[in-house]
């Protein structure tokens, strides 16, 4: 009877994990024409400093609209592009796009500050030795200012290979834009990693922002990170901020920049310009 059941056991799990592979190749062929049909977009979500509120730049966060599916969620279809190898070409046309957005954002600025934008960039993008020719030759064909690009690393990709990350993070810094790690702090480690790789600010993960109101190791945790940080001369961004207190303890605690659907949800490229 037990054997039955083991077999049976395993003959579901095993169509669970075929149909999982099958719905993988599946994505994967679907995503690879996406760009071209236009079914992937940009969204901004707007970065404020929080000591005065102003808006200071916005994270381009990648959104697919399956014509079947509906909306796909990138911890899905980013997953999917890394793992296939997809994410070398779709990567570089994010970053154009974005940046191609960020300069018309300036245009419409006039003399004010220019705003930056923030783009996320997967580990394998990081590990091809092509990344600082591909953003050098973004900047120069859009135009925009190296100052006005912010790069997103997860902690993890940074810290899985330091030196070649070390190496290749300060070519991307000789071409003036700014390297962020993102998700801080979901692999503690990285405090005492902070000052071994060249980076301008970390985001601390919305994991901890969640709690710091309730629980007294994360507000601990956050505080101890943006002390560390501003002690290496690094710059903090909070991410994940829902409610006013949360903000307001993060004023307290000296935290530079904050996002989060307290402050604004992603919006779409002109929803983003009614926001200037
Ligand atoms: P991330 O870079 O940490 O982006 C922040 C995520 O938190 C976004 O999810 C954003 O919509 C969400 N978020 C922002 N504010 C709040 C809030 O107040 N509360 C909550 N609960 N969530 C908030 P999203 O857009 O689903 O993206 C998920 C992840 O997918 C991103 O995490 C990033 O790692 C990845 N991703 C998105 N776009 C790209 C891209 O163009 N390239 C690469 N390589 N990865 C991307
Ligand atoms: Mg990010
Ligand atoms: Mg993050
Ligand atoms: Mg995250």
């Amino acid at each position: 009877q037990a054997k039955v059941a083991g077999k049976n056991c395993y003959r579901f799990y095993s169509r669970a994990m075929d149909q999982a592979v099958e719905r993988r190749v599946h994505l994967e062929h679907e995503l690879r024409g996406a760009w071209d049909r236009g079914e992937l977009s940009l969204v901004y979500q707007p970065v404020y400093r929080v000591s005065d509120n102003a808006l200071l730049g916005a994270e381009a966060l990648l959104r697919w609209q399956h014509p079947e599916h509906g909306a796909i969620a990138p911890s899905v279809f980013i997953d999917v592009a890394e793992q296939s190898g997809l994410i070398e070409t779709l990567g570089p046309q994010v970053l154009r796009a974005a940046c191609e957005d960020a300069v018309r954002w300036s245009a419409q600025r006039g003399d004010r500050e220019p705003l930056f934008v923030s783009v996320n960039l997967s580990p394998r993008q990081l590990r091809s030795g092509d990344l600082p020719r591909i953003v050098a030759d973004v900047l120069g064909d859009t135009g925009l200012h190296p100052r006005q690009l912010h790069l997103e690393l997860t902690e993890t990709a940074v810290l899985g290979d330091e030196s070649l990350a070390s190496a290749m993070l300060s070519q991307l810094r000789d071409t003036g834009v700014q390297v962020w790690l993102d998700d801080f702090g979901t692999g503690f480690s990285g405090l005492s990693h902070l000052r071994r790789v060249p980076i301008d600010g970390v985001k601390i993960d919305r994991s901890f922002i969640a709690d710091i109101l309730r629980d007294p190791d994360d507000l601990a945790l956050t505080t101890a990170i943006i002390a560390m940080a501003h002690s290496l001369g690094i710059i903090v961004v909070a991410e994940g901020v829902e409610r006013e207190g949360q903000y307001e303890l993060l004023r307290e605690r000296d935290c530079d920049l904050a996002q989060g659907y307290l402050l604004g949800h992603p919006l779409h490229m002109d929803e983003f310009q009614k926001l200037l």
